[in-house]
């Protein structure tokens, strides 16, 4: 079989499928349409495919379909995080935020992750494998459907390091953007990634339109490394070249994250460093106040903090905005999100198994 399930292949890709199967190329449209457009969840709801071609599909190939396992809304904001399950069982989440400018869907490329950022909830139990770019999709048309409302922006920002997961997130973002699918704007979309240095040079010479996010989360190198691991493969230096060479190759922005741990990151000359290092870049910085996790012991900085944080950055020209906390009732916010229900679930299961000893 072909490296992609049906619903992660681009057209031609079909075309050749149904060609090796003895099916018309002209179906591959017609596929690609009910998976895309459409974002049909099951087969049966293809009208126009013949049975028996169905049939020969489910026979040969994969059909990726999440199952929504769970839903939270916010009664703060209207956020909602879903929790889908895949079909080896494994369980995802994705939030959904509404702002004025439209839906927001933050969705996660990996299933946990592997690059254990001390303040992060998603990378605790490790990286248990990787989403297929249907995986990815299937978030957003999930979310799209259940809720009956356009989703217009996308951010690879949930459980995940999206660029660890290189070429499954390529070709997501490919299938998400392109016109003869859900047709997400390239602008809309956000990828963040830790600092993968090799892939933000590879990711910059595709040169599409798809924003950039870098979680720096300090100023120095050494700082970095107490915070993230992946700073002892990559320096500052060598990040900040990478994304001037994005840049230059996408005349676009970047945006630099920045989560403020309170005596860790958030001193005067922490923000003097920052302004040093982001002086004259195309860039916007996000701060983000860390959100506590159960399993860390960080605290979030103080808001006087946070605001004089942001007016010296200011001071030196750099633009920079505090990022709204969403859906922090139900714990949806940035680095929030684990694998509790699968928890949840063992636990449940545990307790079957020992009912019934
Ligand atoms: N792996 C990618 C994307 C996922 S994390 C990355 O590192 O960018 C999305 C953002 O949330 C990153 O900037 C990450 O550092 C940040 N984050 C993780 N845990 C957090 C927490 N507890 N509080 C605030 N931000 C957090």
């Amino acid at each position: 079989m072909g490296e992609w399930d049906l619903k992660s292949m681009k057209i031609e890709e079909l075309e050749e499928y149904l060609e090796r199967l003895g099916e018309k190329r002209f179906r591959a449209g017609q596929l690609y349409g009910w998976f895309h457009r459409k974002q049909i969840r099951d087969f049966r709801e293809m009208g126009n495919i013949p049975n028996a071609l169905k049939e020969k599909l489910l026979a040969e190939q994969t059909w990726v379909s999440l199952k929504e396992a769970e839903r939270y809304v916010s009664g703060l904001d209207g956020t909602e995080k879903y929790l889908f399950e895949l079909g080896d069982g494994h369980v995802i989440e994705s939030v959904l935020m509404r702002y004025r400018h439209g839906n927001s869907v933050c969705i996660s490329s990996q299933v946990g992750c592997r690059m254990g950022c001390r303040f992060c909830a998603s990378t605790i139990g490790g990286l248990a494998r990787n989403l297929a770019p249907s995986e990815m999709l299937d978030q957003v048309y999930m979310i799209q459907r259940q809720t009956g409302e356009r989703v217009s922006n996308v951010v690879v920002m949930g459980t995940g390091e999206p660029f660890d997961n290189y070429d499954n997130v390529i070709r997501f973002l490919e299938l998400l953007t392109d016109g003869h699918g859900i047709h997400i704007s390239q602008r809309n979309v956000t990828v963040s990634t830790c600092g993968l240095v090799p892939e933000i040079r590879r990711f910059a010479d595709r040169q599409t339109a798809v924003g950039l996010a870098i979680s720096l989360h300090a100023p120095t190198d050494e700082k970095r490394r107490t915070l993230m691991p992946v700073a002892n493969r990559y320096s500052i230096a060598e990040i900040l070249s990478a994304c001037r060479y994005y840049i230059g190759k996408t005349n676009r922005r970047v945006t630099f994250e920045y989560s403020l741990v309170a005596g860790v990151n958030d001193g005067e000359e922490d923000a003097a460093a920052l302004a040093r290092l982001l002086k004259g870049m195309l860039c916007h910085v996000n701060l983000i106040p860390v959100n506590p996790v159960r399993e860390r012991s960080y605290r979030r900085s103080g808001e006087a903090r946070v605001r004089n944080f942001k007016n010296m950055l200011e001071k030196s020209s750099i633009n920079v905005t505090i990022r709204r906390a969403m859906g922090r009732d139900i714990q949806a916010a940035c680095g929030q999100l684990r694998k509790d229900y699968a928890d949840k679930k063992k636990q449940e299961n545990d307790y079957a198994d020992l009912r019934q000893d």
